[in-house]
């Protein structure tokens, strides 16, 4: 039985509009994607009753014998998957897992290198307004005006010029592949340590298409829910000699109690990260974002740095004559979810950049493939080039909605009717 239907007809309203929203829709925003119904059943669980504050086998509550369990599965799980010392399976989100990394590696008024908010960084990464940017001096680097990749001389000279307590790498849209290698080396160069946020690329490190920052990074953050494919929440991991200030800089650090119910989540997805599927699922991802790309290319968009090499693309569409926000609107009306974005060297606002961000995991968890990416670029193209049709932007729904209910949802935990 359906008890929010039941019991509160409004949210449930609300709940089952997205639930068709996800169905009948491109979702292609690309740091979605879909969870398996076992995680949804995780995440709405019990253990969202119970209070755990402390670590497995050294909590302040009682009652703690079944959540240590399930937190220390997904510690070992999460090590095993990454290959790492240690793991902190905690953080509420990918934003609390890095204010505990900062408080960890540095000290208020230290000066960090991150990549610009405006070239792909993420807010946690300098901005102002964000406590990363309120209490530490964030020096920013950026991408080559050429080749909208990452400028490793440049980002050596500023680091010589800065001396940086810590190198942030990592970013929310960047169309390449990160060296993790080469910002150790600039980071050992200048007595730095390296803080990589994998969150959008995990899953592809998980699969083995991306190279892992495991080896070179003294800390690793990721989120789980982009292409890693897990519930909302955050994850750190870190050598030994940092296991200690990382779990004290958690909690009590920046949480008081965790969530016990997405940590049940988050054990089932490093579970299922771990299997053999999820590394053809990974390539999948990369696979359809390189034939999405080259149909947009082919039919005149230019792409950011010339194409992708992972799970997204940043699309200029200044290109053919529209602007971030009339694409996503135009996209928006043809059943294609996607964000504005800016892109690197933007002429426009945030608020109507030039841009807009593509990506694929979700799709892929669908079951889609690269002709479906072909078909899909065709809409967009078509969608894009004539931003105020709404004759085409309908048409092209109804061809959305066909292509979706062959590709069904992978999981519900809870069921429509
Ligand atoms: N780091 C990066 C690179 C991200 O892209 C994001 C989210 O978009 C985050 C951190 C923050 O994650 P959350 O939204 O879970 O706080």
């Amino acid at each position: 039985m359906n008890l929010i239907k039941q019991n509160d007809p409004a949210v449930w309203a609300a709940i089952e509009a997205e639930q068709v929203r996800q169905a009948d829709g491109l979702e292609m925003i690309a740091s979605e994607n879909y969870t398996s119904a076992a995680i949804q059943q995780a995440v709405g669980s019990v253990l969202t009753n119970k209070y755990a504050e402390g670590y497995p086998g050294r909590r302040y509550y009682g009652g703690c014998e079944h959540v240590d369990v399930v937190e220390q599965l997904a510690i070992d799980r999460a090590k095993q998957l990454f290959g790492a010392e240690h793991a902190n399976v905690q953080p509420h989100a990918g934003s609390q897992a890095n204010f505990a990394v900062y408080l960890t590696a540095v000290e208020p008024g230290d000066t960090i290198l991150g990549l610009d908010l405006a070239h792909g960084g993420h807010l946690t990464h300098g901005m102002k307004l964000n406590v990363s940017g309120i209490l530490y001096n964030f020096i920013n680097y950026g991408v080559d005006p050429e080749t909208h990749r990452l400028d490793f001389d440049a980002i050596a000279k500023l680091a010589k010029e800065h001396k940086p307590k810590l190198i942030v790498a990592g970013a929310s849209a960047y169309p390449r592949e990160i060296p993790h290698e080469k910002f150790a080396e600039i980071a050992n160069d200048v007595g730095a340590k390296l803080f990589v946020d994998m969150a959008h690329y995990a899953g592809l490190v998980a699969g083995g298409i991306h190279n892992s920052p495991v080896p070179y990074a003294d800390f690793v953050t990721t989120t789980c829910h982009k292409t890693l494919r897990g519930p909302r929440s955050g994850l750190i991991l870190c050598k030994e000699e940092h296991q200690k200030m990382i779990n004290r800089n958690v909690f009590p650090g920046t949480q008081g109690g965790p969530l016990m119910h997405v940590i049940a989540g988050k054990a089932l997805c490093f579970q299922e990260a771990l299997q053999p599927e999820f590394k053809q699922y990974a390539q999948q991802v990369v696979d359809n974002a390189k034939t999405l790309a080259d149909a947009l290319m082919a039919g005149g968009l230019k792409l950011v740095s010339g194409g992708t090499e992972n799970h997204l693309m940043l699309v200029d569409v200044t290109a053919v004559g529209t602007t971030g926000t009339a694409a996503e609107n135009a996209l928006g009306a043809s059943g294609i979810t996607v964000n504005k974005n800016m892109i690197p060297f933007d002429q426009r606002k945030p608020m109507d950049p030039s841009g807009v961000r593509i990506g694929t995991p979700a799709l892929t968890t669908r079951g889609m493939k690269t002709d479906e990416m072909k078909t899909i670029g065709g809409w967009i193209l078509e969608a894009l080039k004539a931003p105020e049709d709404a004759a085409i932007h309908g048409r092209i729904r109804s061809e959305v909605v066909t292509m979706c209910e062959q590709f069904p949802v992978p999981g519900q935990a809870v069921e429509l009717h």
